[in-house]
């Protein structure tokens, strides 16, 4: 991940959704067991772990186990199994987590406006509280 020093702060550089997809991602790290993660769900299609900077109670990622660098990439390039197959997979692991009932809301950031800071494709799921407004204004 590209990171900068601003004032202490240190922000993750967003990502250029456009171009090609480059498995010396963090994500394409962890699903070859490069980086440590705490499985939650995998099957053929997709792999999903707790984010490490957790923005609400229950905050997972879900990722294919292709390399597709946004949901902009995955919705041109994948074929329509694996895309069956991700969407079917993060409705089961919410569902399987108990989140239906209470309610939980997915998020795919894709570029530099929505701060995307791993290109490669994840949807966030969170959950275990009330999620306030859908955007920050
Ligand atoms: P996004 O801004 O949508 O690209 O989200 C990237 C997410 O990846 C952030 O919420 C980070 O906290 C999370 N993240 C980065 N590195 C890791 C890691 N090694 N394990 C789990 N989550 C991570």
């Amino acid at each position: 991940m590209r990171t900068v020093n601003l004032i202490n702060v240190e922000l993750a550089m967003p990502v250029d959704a456009t171009q090609p997809y480059d498995d010396n991602n963090i994500f394409a790290k962890i699903l070859r067991g490069e980086i440590p993660s705490t499985k939650i769900y995998e099957d053929e299609f997709a792999y999903a772990f707790p984010d490490i900077n957790a923005q609400a109670p229950t905050h997972i990622l879900v990722i294919p186990k292709g390399g597709y660098v946004s949901w902009d990439d995955f919705s041109d390039r994948a074929s329509d199994t694996e895309i069956a197959g991700f969407v079917r997979a993060v409705g089961k692991i919410a569902r399987d987590s108990g989140l239906v009932e209470p309610g939980y809301r997915l998020l795919a950031n894709t570029g530099p406006d929505s701060h995307q800071e791993v290109p490669h494709l994840h949807v966030h799921i969170f959950a275990g509280r009330p999620l306030g407004p859908m955007l920050a204004r």
